[in-house]
């Protein structure tokens, strides 16, 4: 049995205040694998306190000292990069591919930040003023579980940059993921405080780190209805938020598209990290006129979609996180049926074999229509929800007919048609003819997908307060 007994605060493993525990479950066979310490409030008084002392000196550093830093930070976690997948694979039942991913953009995070700041105005001249951008102060992030340590990454790297300190609360089903983490922060060596990390509960360290007057800028990964409740909670003491949220992205198939290669891609799209991602394409909008075409091409293909044991390379799905994630998909397929969506593949259940994880059968709902619950709410599963339309306004006004805002794919023979759709489409980020990702570009929702960018310059900017001198 694993204990995991220390938070990390000012530079040090240290007991919690705390003394609530929770149980760390493996969703590949739901034993019990470890028993984690959760933090409170007060561990959130020491570890904003030891932040706030820290950034007295750490937001003076220069640029060159903090591209040290974050390389330093990138040795540390690469060193230990095969540890971090397989206990990514084990903890969190995310297939190997994806997981071997994860850790990857976790590095590249840290790497893209230290090559934006080689270039990073901090200085600029606005009219006869001077514009100093300044770090914000004590960054809250706070991360959901679904790629714990690369959301994790992303934002203390961005914090690092921008020359703020941060405490982090992280999913408390990521426990074994952010111990072996921790272990690589702290071999990093960076300056006592500028990090600190309260495993523990939303309602109670992520409320407390909402609530924190210490605290100026939150930076949160997670659910809409958690980043709602963060946003109310923050105005108080007029708290920054960058807020990432929930997503039903489109995945639009306009007419001249290649269905041999947008179908695969669709399936990857819709499964991706076992559909459990806010980015995930899980509506497929397919022209009336090739839908048979589609349902045909959708059978041929799910072979892409295997189900299994997340450490075998040629697994795309893995567990649900946890037993409620499971029952949550479960509930969904049933509305699916009861709400009158033809079940093409999949259905409710465990697939054979898999009885003692949260397996879900890969599940393609055709006859969808738009104003169906299984279309417009996120379900965070491996569910397809194909819809037709039958000309392209219409598959312009059903992707954008979703109170999200977070993604949308386009696929089309031709670029300049794909992109005259992009335009139109109220989403963060269009991905035109495949799954691609810059991290440079920056990336966050319109609608209730969020609030703010993370990544590249617009991602540091958010860390950063612009103040204007006037001589
Ligand atoms: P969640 O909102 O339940 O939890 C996210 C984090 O918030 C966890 O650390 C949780 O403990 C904490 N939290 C919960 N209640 C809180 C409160 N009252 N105050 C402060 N913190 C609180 O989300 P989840 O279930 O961990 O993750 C899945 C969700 O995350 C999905 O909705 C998904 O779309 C979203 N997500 C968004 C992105 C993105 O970049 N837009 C990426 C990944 C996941």
């Amino acid at each position: 049995m694993i204990r995991i007994n220390s938070i990390y605060i000012n530079g040090a493993f240290t007991a919690p205040h705390g003394t609530a525990t929770f149980d760390l479950i493996s969703p590949i066979d739901n034993t019990l694998q470890g028993i984690l310490a959760l933090g409170d409030e007060e561990d959130v008084n020491r570890a904003v306190a030891a932040a706030k002392a820290a950034f007295q000196t750490f937001s003076q550093t220069t640029v060159a000292q903090r591209i040290a830093f974050l390389q330093q930070m990138h040795d540390a976690i690469s060193r230990r990069a095969d540890e971090l997948t397989n206990i990514m694979v084990q903890e969190y039942g995310g297939s190997i591919l994806f997981c071997r991913n994860s850790t990857q953009n976790a590095l590249n995070s840290i790497q893209t930040n230290i090559a934006l700041l080689q270039q990073f105005e901090f200085t600029r001249k606005a009219g006869t003023a001077t514009v100093r951008l300044e770090p914000v102060g004590v960054a809250g992030i706070i991360t959901p579980w679904n790629a714990s340590n690369s959301f994790i990454c992303g934002k203390l790297s961005t914090a690092i940059a921008a020359g703020c300190t941060a405490v982090i609360k992280p999913s408390e089903l990521s426990g074994r993921q952010t111990q072996l983490l921790l272990e690589c922060l702290h071999e990093a060596g960076l300056p006592d405080g500028v990090f600190n990390v309260v495993n523990g509960l939303g309602n109670v360290v992520g409320a407390a780190i909402t609530a924190h007057k210490d605290i100026a800028k939150i930076s949160f990964t997670g659910s809409t209805i958690t980043g709602k409740t963060i946003a109310r909670g923050a105005v108080d003491t007029m708290k920054r938020i960058t807020l990432e949220l929930g997503g039903k992205s489109p995945n639009i198939l306009l007419e001249d598209a290649d269905l041999k290669t947008a179908i695969p891609m669709a399936i990857q799209a819709a499964y991706m990290n076992s559909g459990q991602a806010c980015i995930a394409g899980t509506r497929l909008l397919v022209p009336a006129s090739r839908i048979d075409e589609v349902k045909q091409l959708l059978k041929e293909n799910m072979d892409i979609a295997r189900v299994g044991n997340p450490a075998e390379e040629d697994t795309l799905i893995g567990p649900m996180v946890s037993q409620k994630q499971y029952e949550r998909v479960q509930q969904y397929i049933q509305l699916g049926i009861e709400e009158g969506a033809e079940l093409w593949i999949g259905g409710p259940g465990k697939p054979a074999h898999l009885e003692a994880g949260n397996f879900v059968k890969p599940t393609i709902f055709v006859n969808v229509t738009n104003d169906m619950r299984i279309a417009r709410e996120e379900i965070f599963g491996p569910v397809l929800s194909v819809i037709s339309y039958k000309d392209e306004e219409e598959a312009i006004a059903i992707a954008n007919d979703t109170d999200y805002g977070l993604l949308a794919y386009v696929s089309s023979a031709s670029d300049e048609h794909a992109n005259h759709v992009a335009a139109r489409i109220r989403a963060g980020r269009v991905l035109i003819n495949g799954l691609k990702h810059d991290p440079m570009a920056p990336f966050g929702g319109f609608k209730q997908s969020g609030i703010g960018r993370e990544y590249g310059v617009y991602g540091l900017e958010a860390y950063l307060e612009p103040k204007a001198i006037l001589n």
